[in-house]
Order: structure tokens, then sequence, then C-alpha cells
């Protein structure tokens, strides 16, 4: 799965999360590039359950919770940040082509 970060959300809150609707969290290596999308409310439950944080959680600082290290280059140095899986882009084109058909 692509991800597209969002920019300007250096300073987001899990908690902002439904201002983008779809978006997920991204795990990324700055290693290697590895990355994948996470449910918001997911990692929200997670970072409660570890004692770790929560709704205030800074976006960037969920990075500092992974624990476990990159499986593809078995590195540790974790970005997270809001981002749009690829998808979304696909259906809004769609709707865009539809629109400019009509
Ligand atoms: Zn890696």
């Amino acid at each position: 799965m692509t991800l597209r970060p969002l920019p300007g959300l250096q300073a987001a809150r899990l908690e902002d999360a439904p201002r983008y609707p779809g978006c997920v969290l991204r795990l990324a290596c700055r290693a290697c590039g590895w990355e994948r999308g996470y449910d918001v409310g997911k990692i929200i439950n997670r970072l409660h359950h570890l004692r770790d944080g929560g709704f205030t959680t800074p976006v960037a600082d969920v990075a500092r919770s992974v624990k476990r290290p990159c499986p593809k280059c078995k590195g540790k140095d974790w970005v997270t940040e809001f981002a749009y899986p690829e998808r979304l882009d696909e259906r809004e084109a769609k709707r865009l082509a539809g629109r400019y058909r009509n």
C-alpha cells in the first residue's frame, strides 16, 4: 500500500484524525523506507493499553512507542505521521472523472 503523508501536520495529535477522513497513521522506517498504515483508533487504544499516551499524543511521538525493529532492515529509526492511503486517490479520481463527464 502506498501512503501519501499529509503535509504540515508535524504538531498534530492523534485526536485530530477525524478532521482528515480516511487518514491512517503511517509508520515508516527512516533507514530503508518500509512503511505501513495503521488505523488511528486502534493506535489510540494500544497506547491507552500500554499507558503510553492516547488521544492527545502528538502523532510524531508515536514513533517512540514502537519497540519492534523494522521487518526489512532491522533498524529502529521510526517516523510516524498522518497519511492518506493511495486508494483514496483512485476513488477521488473516479469521482472527479464522473463530474467532468456530466
Ligand atoms: Zn527499515
